[in-house]
């Protein structure tokens, strides 16, 4: 899995920045790695985290930005969840996107 520079959800199209997230110090319990904004359009991703830990955020991030586009009102819980179980099934099936 590569992490380019925009991607699409829907028909929106969002900029993937990296930068170090403003939240990260204050959510200790839950570390936030990542933030999309809906708006701007616009997916940061914390930049001191590893590859391994972008990667899940875009994730996340991506199914925030599904959820938005789609009206479907995840709570953070699902969204946590599905994130996860995204990653890993992309992450454990690396032959399902290849060409
Ligand atoms: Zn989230």
């Amino acid at each position: 899995m590569n992490i380019p520079k925009k991607i699409k959800i829907g028909w929106k199209e969002y900029k993937i920045e990296f930068k170090k997230t403003k939240r990260k110090l204050i959510e200790v319990a839950n570390l936030r790695y990542g933030e999309i904004d809906y708006d701007k359009r616009i997916i940061t991703l914390n930049d001191e985290s590893d590859k391994e830990n972008q990667k899940a955020t875009l994730i996340h991030e991506m199914i925030h930005g599904i959820s938005d586009m789609y009206k479907l009102n995840f709570e953070e819980n699902t969204v946590e969840m599905l994130g996860d179980a995204v990653y890993t099934l992309i992450k454990d099936n690396p032959e399902l996107f290849k060409k």
